[in-house]
């Protein structure tokens, strides 16, 4: 019998990071500002030409980078921040770091920002929207940008598992005013930790710069920017939210493996997901029409699944047969559901979200699957689903 896919192991990190590492761990050079053409300033220049931007800011997280996105937009303290309410605690955290307060959009059932609470919600009290594109999805950007420009709001884009989607032809993090991403273990580029920010913006770039700890005149060493860092200086607090040379040595080699990643994950979450579409049981959304995916992961709503309980029962059906779910909503102290951020107060009341949480299912597929994993996956899933649902019943029935 075939085994179990380990699906939590990271992807070893390449080789030509070792010898860098090593010239690091010799010259002891490890902080970015050190000496010019450091490793970190490499990266950002990299990460600049990969994503076709003008400015890049690598940062210590995509939190950090949030954190220092809205610092940047200059908003004022108790500035109020419009977010899908399906998202990581991380975000809604960075919002009340950065001294503003998060509001909660509705996400549907296909994991994307429901457009009319989205337009009920953006009145003129709303200073700035940070859309998180979680797990990668991609909600309507044109819709979004549309209400957004005509407003004159500023749009974030929380991008940290997003790296190598596109939208309409456009990469993903590209489109609102700054994109953040995250190098975190668990997403495409691994580095443990680590972020960075993209803008074409030169004032807002130099903000974030100096705010990000490059303290006295060391935002001379940030290539190609025309900006006002004169007039900023001194007048920002210093947050020291910088990378470090090591990460930026584990980062760099993984850029050029990007596009591959980005392929064959795509590849494998498509596989699964017409698999898991063949169930009555089984419901994976659609991308929308412009969004081109950059998965490691796959989504699927339990369709039918009238009780916890029931859906409860598939995810012990699926580990008895090897596969891990999570379902976000129905884990104790999820991070993922809003209802655990107690920080922001009492919970608000996003009937939507809380269905589509109750019922949707997380399985992780990192890109070194073969078929014949994705295949035990995908068995292992129809046949948990049909564990407690019985036969799969027909079509039209
Ligand atoms: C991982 C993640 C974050 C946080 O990234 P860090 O680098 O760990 O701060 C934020 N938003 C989303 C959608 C994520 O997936």
């Amino acid at each position: 019998m075939a085994l179990a896919p380990n699906v939590y192991d990271a992807e070893p990190i390449p080789d030509a990071a070792r010898a860098e590492i090593e010239r690091l761990l010799s010259s002891g050079d490890l902080f970015r500002y050190t000496n010019e053409g450091s490793p970190v300033q490499l990266l950002e220049a990299e990460f600049a030409a990969l994503m076709g931007s003008r400015y890049a800011l690598a940062v210590s997280s995509c939190s950090a980078a949030l954190f220092l996105s809205l610092k940047a937009l200059d908003l004022p303290r108790g500035a109020r921040v419009l977010i899908p309410a399906f998202t990581f605690a991380a975000v809604p955290s960075a919002i009340v770091h950065a001294d503003c307060v998060p509001v909660l959009c509705e996400v549907g059932d296909n994991y994307r920002v429901d457009m009319a609470d989205f337009a009920a919600k953006i009145d003129d009290d709303i200073a700035c929207v940070l859309i998180s594109h979680m797990r990668g999805h991609t909600s309507d950007m044109d819709a979004i940008m549309a209400a957004c420009d005509a407003r004159g709001i500023p749009v974030v884009e929380d991008a940290a598992h997003s790296l190598g989607t596109v939208w309409g032809g456009r990469k993903i993090g590209t489109v609102g005013k700054i994109g953040c991403f995250s190098f975190q273990s668990y997403k495409l580029v691994n580095s443990g930790e680590g972020g960075i920010l993209i803008t074409d913006d030169p004032e807002l770039a130099a903000r974030a710069t100096i705010m990000s700890g490059a303290y006295e005149h060391n935002w001379k060493k940030h290539a190609g920017l025309q900006n006002s860092f004169h007039h900023w200086q001194n007048k920002l607090p210093l947050y020291n939210m910088r990378l470090q040379n090591l990460s930026a040595a584990i980062i760099r080699p993984q850029l050029p493996l990007v596009a591959d990643r980005v392929a064959k994950g795509r590849a494998n979450h498509d596989y699964v997901a017409d698999r898991l579409n063949s169930s009555a049981w089984l419901d994976v959304p659609p991308p929308l029409a412009p969004e081109e995916r950059a998965p490691d992961s796959i989504q699927f709503n339990l369709a039918g699944f009238e009780t916890d309980a029931e859906a409860r029962a598939f995810q012990d059906a699926a580990k008895a047969r090897g596969v891990a779910v999570q379902v976000f909503g129905l884990s104790q102290d999820n991070a993922r559901a809003f209802w655990n951020w107690q920080f922001l107060g009492e919970a608000p009341d996003l009937p939507q979200t809380r269905a589509m949480l109750m019922r949707a299912c997380d399985v992780r597929l990192p890109v070194r699957l073969t078929r014949d994993d994705l295949d035990f996956i995908a068995e292992a899933l129809l046949a948990a689903a049909e564990d407690v649902k019985g036969e799969a019943r027909a079509y039209g029935t």
